[in-house]
């Protein structure tokens, strides 16, 4: 069956847990949409150009997976672009609360859109965008947690970004 499916997020910057998930993803349907939040309001570590190139550096080794940028509201992009599917990684049992309410308010808005949860990787499901940046931002390392392109973008970060 051709089924476009979205992998939202804001890819701030993107890890190995979301390449794991875009992966497994893309092996489900014949194609996935990864759509990167570009949300003014919201202050990130890469701006969302960088962020585009980022995600596509990593995810390049997949053919029917594709980048782009969203703006507004989600389940608009998503009918959009003729998804069906709405694919959201699940890390532990803290997540499911938030990502429960946020699949009923989807769906109550676009009824045909069904969530498909991914889970984590046992090995990422402890990684996280948020605490990437904030291990970087002390001095750690994390190298094993981040795609090669996003190892290099760090590592030409200017130290000012760094404590
Ligand atoms: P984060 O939650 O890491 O700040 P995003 O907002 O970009 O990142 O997350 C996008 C989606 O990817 C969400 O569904 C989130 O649960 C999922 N995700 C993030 N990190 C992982 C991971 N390590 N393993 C599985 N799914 C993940």
């Amino acid at each position: 069956m051709d089924v476009t499916a979205i992998y939202p997020g804001s890819f701030d910057p993107i890890t190995l847990g979301h390449v794991d998930v875009v992966s497994r993803a893309s092996k489900l349907f014949s194609t996935v949409v990864m759509a990167v939040v570009d949300n003014p309001q919201k202050k990130a570590l890469f701006d969302i150009e960088h962020r585009l190139e980022l995600v596509r550096q990593s995810v390049a080794h997949l053919p029917n997976v594709k980048v782009v940028a969203f703006r507004g509201l989600l389940v608009k992009f998503a009918e959009a672009q003729g998804a069906t599917v709405l694919i959201r990684g699940l890390r532990a049992i803290s997540d499911y609360e938030y990502e429960f309410q946020l699949s009923q308010m989807n769906k109550s808005l676009y009824p045909s859109l069904e969530t498909v949860f991914v889970m984590a990787k046992l090995d990422y499901t402890f990684v996280s965008s948020s605490m990437v940046k904030e291990v970087f931002m002390l001095g750690g390392g994390v190298d094993h947690l981040v795609p090669a392109p996003v190892q290099l973008a760090l590592k030409q970060m200017p130290v000012s970004s760094q404590f």
